[in-house]
């Protein structure tokens, strides 16, 4: 489709901003919304709920009150709110040029999460992550990361608070896409390919199969050996965990005041979901106004691949959140955590299960799941890229495809309803998946029900 319209002269304001001083000052924590409290994760060995001393050789002890706090507002350090302020409050950007190609008469809207150092939403909060273990004497942080962007959030949250950072990355990534690692040595983590000879795991790995391509659970596994196993080092995860989604929510907070400020009260509200944090960032500040019945009639749209579907094709049951079997059972939708995910292009959104917030509020039918295929993803991408300049990262595009598919409904019946998402991330280092889509050489791949059906026949069975 041939697009101009980036010249296009307008009088419609464009771009809505804050200043820093409208930095929200709290995260919004949804439990203390919910209509029923979360189900509580249980001990992997006893199958019994979880206390906080299982959690305290991972995890400072701020983050795990966090996680189980039932406190609506959780007040933000001053030193994150610093920290934040390198980039946000990010703009939040009518998307004029989607709706002249679309031809929509719907009000279309994008909260810019690229703009941060590491290219997405994911320092939000590796920062408070990295704030938290610094303040109580961690020296030095450990995790995983698949295609990169968990990796590199977190070597800069690490950079920024004065830790050392050990990534544990998936090998066919580490070989595969060598300028995220790039990134994170800038930043001065270590990165090394996962499975690796550093931890036990990753030498049994390494025995039983030299080559091993690695896993995302694999590398999961590693990084929580390095962090059970060294006292001065913790592990931190960058989605799915209560804690990580409230750190989130400045994206929502922010998103509220400026569809204010553009006179727009939205209709409906689109976000990708990997692990849920960048959805649930976005959304909870505005579910929160659903939940207390302030606000009706909003549609909030939650968009996972067809690769990996665990809300519209998982069940919702207790599982693990690893391969390896060592973290908590949580109750959430889930493929089962022996789930191997297909090579696709958004390798931020192939996880097997759900953050148990979201997977809660999908059960409670205050929002809705779509799954998309890969195609029709990238087809959604090169259009905005087209129409509005920016590269969307290619987890961002799922909920692109919809907004497209939900704007152009608004076409046919002629409704002017007002639509925002959350752009979560930048696609600078995803221009492999975008030139295997221009050549045509991309495939659609659904997940197969059977393999669902196999993966959760060998789940444990729990009491709850
Ligand atoms: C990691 C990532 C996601 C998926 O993770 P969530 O926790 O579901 O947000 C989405 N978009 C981008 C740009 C990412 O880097």
């Amino acid at each position: 489709m041939a697009v101009t319209t980036l010249k296009r002269p307008t009088t419609t304001q464009r771009k809505f901003q804050l200043d820093e001083k409208d930095l929200p000052t709290h995260w919004y924590n949804i439990q203390a919304d919910l209509p029923s409290p979360l189900p509580p994760p249980l001990h992997p060995g006893t199958g019994q709920p979880i206390g906080p001393a299982d959690l305290a050789p991972l995890f400072p002890i701020e983050l795990i009150k966090q996680e189980v706090s039932r406190e609506r507002w959780i007040e933000i350090p001053e030193p994150i709110r610093d920290a934040y302020k390198v980039w946000r409050p990010t703009p939040l950007i009518r998307a004029l040029g989607l709706e002249k190609v679309l031809g929509t008469p719907a009000h279309i809207y994008y909260k810019w999460e690229g703009v941060s150092p590491a290219g997405s939403h994911k320092p939000n909060t590796a920062i408070a992550q990295a704030y938290y273990n610094k303040q109580e004497g961690t020296k030095r942080l450990a995790t995983e990361t698949g295609a990169g962007q968990w990796g590199s959030a977190l070597a800069l949250a690490a950079r920024m608070f004065d830790l050392e950072c050990k990534v544990y990355m998936v090998r066919v990534s580490y070989d595969q896409k060598p300028y995220r690692r790039i990134l994170m040595e800038t930043w001065g983590a270590e990165v090394v390919p996962s499975p690796s000879p550093d931890t036990n795991v990753g030498r049994a790995a390494l025995a039983k199969d030299p080559k091993s391509p690695g896993s995302l659970g694999l590398a999961i596994s590693e990084a929580v050996e390095d962090a059970a196993t060294r006292d001065d080092t913790k592990y931190s995860l960058g989605s799915v965990l209560n804690h990580v989604l409230m750190h989130q929510t400045v994206i929502g907070q922010e998103a509220k005041k400026q569809l204010e400020l553009a006179g727009e009260r939205p209709d409906i509200l689109v976000g990708c979901i990997g692990g849920g944090s960048n959805f649930s960032g976005f959304a909870f500040p505005f579910i929160a106004d659903k939940l207390t019945g302030k606000v009706k009639d909003l549609r909030i749209i939650a968009v996972e691949p067809m690769a990996a579907p665990s809300i519209t094709k998982g069940r919702y049951v207790y599982d693990f959140g690893d391969e390896a079997m060592m973290t908590p059972l949580v109750k959430m939708h889930t493929l089962g955590h022996s789930f191997m995910p297909a090579p696709i292009h958004a390798g931020g959104l192939r996880y097997h299960g759900m953050a148990p917030s979201v997977s809660a509020l999908y059960e409670q039918k205050q929002i809705e799941a779509v799954a998309v295929h890969q195609r029709p993803t990238f087809e959604a991408a090169v259009m905005f890229a087209r129409a509005e300049g920016y590269l969307p990262a290619p987890e961002s595009a799922h909920a692109i495809r919809v907004v497209i598919d939900e704007a152009l409904r608004c076409k046919e019946s002629g409704q002017a309803k007002t639509i925002a998402f959350n752009l979560s991330g930048h696609g600078h280092f995803d221009l492999g998946a975008y030139e295997r889509y221009l050549n045509g050489e991309l495939e659609d791949y659904e997940y197969p029900a059977e393999k669902v059906r196999e993966a959760l026949a060998d789940l444990p069975k729990v009491a709850v």
